[in-house]
């Protein structure tokens, strides 16, 4: 079968060729996109200490880390893609279409970091401020580990419904777990050096 070489939008079942400056899906599907996170993001900004808008490829550790680091402990994972351009492309606009809001805690206004796994996703993490009662329409699934099972990427909808992430364990918990994760990495490791060396 002959392949067109015309890039197409990623939308569904849109298709549509792409054209100019358009990467990855067509002018009204991304603006689409970029308003339905915006409000998602907005709706938590309100009820949020602050916000940080990033990307992942393993959003339950990310939680985690975020928790350690900054006591964040709530994250939305917006949109998956195995692209790392179009995900760099996405959390880099969200960054920027974020920076209106005085509580945003980016410091770098684009995409940065290195690639890891096959997919990855952009998610934004927060925790509430101490006057908020949350959200209550929202339903979160419960992180207070890394075993499995856990969040696959979704990508049968466009745009996705957010998947939101709470973690139920304390600053020192999570970073307990997040060290014997680093243990388990290096033993990996020393024992592949130890086999092929
Ligand atoms: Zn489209």
């Amino acid at each position: 079968m002959a392949r067109s070489s015309t890039s197409r939008c990623r939308a569904g079942s849109c298709a549509a060729p792409l054209r100019g400056t358009a990467h990855f899906y067509c002018p009204s599907h991304w603006r689409h996109l970029l308003e339905t996170l915006d409000a998602t993001i907005c709706q938590l900004y309100r009820e949020a200490r602050e916000i940080y808008v990033g990307r992942s490829n393993d959003p339950e550790r990310r939680l985690l880390e975020h928790l350690v680091e900054y006591e964040r402990d709530h994250l939305a994972v917006l949109h998956w893609s195995s692209d790392q351009a179009e995900i760099e492309k996405l959390e880099t606009e969200l960054i920027e279409l974020t920076s209106r809001y005085s509580k945003q805690a980016n410091l770098e206004g684009a995409s940065r970091g290195s690639w890891r796994g096959q997919w990855n996703c952009v998610y934004v993490a927060w925790c509430w401020k101490n006057s908020s009662r949350g959200l209550p329409g929202l339903r979160f699934r419960k992180v207070d580990g890394l075993y499995h099972p856990r969040l696959v990427p979704d990508c049968t909808r466009f745009p996705k419904e957010p998947d939101f992430l709470r973690a139920t364990v304390s600053p020192g918990q999570a970073a307990r777990i997040l060290e014997e994760l680093q243990d388990a990495r290096e033993q990996l490791w020393a024992r592949r050096q130890a086999r092929y060396s």
